[in-house]
């Protein structure tokens, strides 16, 4: 675990925890920090990337808000639908990445806050589909896998309003 990276998750208050007992009677508490859907399947999920061991070049995590974060994790997706590494959460199509593209393949990523904390990707077509999608999906349960690796250093310097990544959790509460 980067521990980094899970005290600036504890500090926007990210992580969630489940309390075990084992059968001696001792009290286990698990951890869970937030995951990365890479695709609709409970296999799709990874792990979260800390900004610092990629290059971002925009920001270093320490001074990041919950925002600057989701703006980061934006560029990540970006490069890893690049390399034809993403599907969309909810109906499992591959993302693709282009200046231009048709309406039915445009796509957001998004931040959900629920009893998981993960980002997504999904096309905005599909964004109403995704809470019945998600719903019963318990962070404890997923077996998240180590994340793919992107060198960011030369991504674009984040561009686009924050009420993108705002206004989405919202959009689920439907
Ligand atoms: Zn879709």
């Amino acid at each position: 675990m980067d521990e980094a990276l899970t005290e600036w998750f504890e500090r926007e208050g990210l992580l969630r925890y489940r309390v075990l007992g084992d059968e001696q009677g001792h009290v286990i508490e698990e951890v869970r920090a937030p995951l990365i859907a890479l695709g609709p399947r409970d296999e799709d999920w990874v792990w979260t990337p800390n900004p610092d061991s990629l290059h971002y070049p925009w920001m270093r995590l320490h001074e990041m808000t919950l925002d600057d974060f989701n703006n980061y994790l934006y560029r990540w997706f970006e490069e890893a639908v690049t390399h034809g590494m993403v599907r969309c959460a909810n109906c499992g199509k591959l993302l693709i990445e282009a200046d231009d593209l048709p309406d039915a393949d445009t796509w957001d990523a998004i931040l959900i806050e629920k009893e998981l904390v993960g980002w997504l990707a999904v096309h905005f077509d599909c964004k109403k589909q995704l809470p019945k999608k998600l719903k019963g999906l318990h962070p404890f349960e997923l077996q998240p896998h180590a994340p793919p690796l992107y060198d960011l250093a030369h991504v674009p310097m984040p561009n686009w309003p924050a009420e993108t990544t705002q206004s989405a959790p919202t959009d689920l509460e439907n």
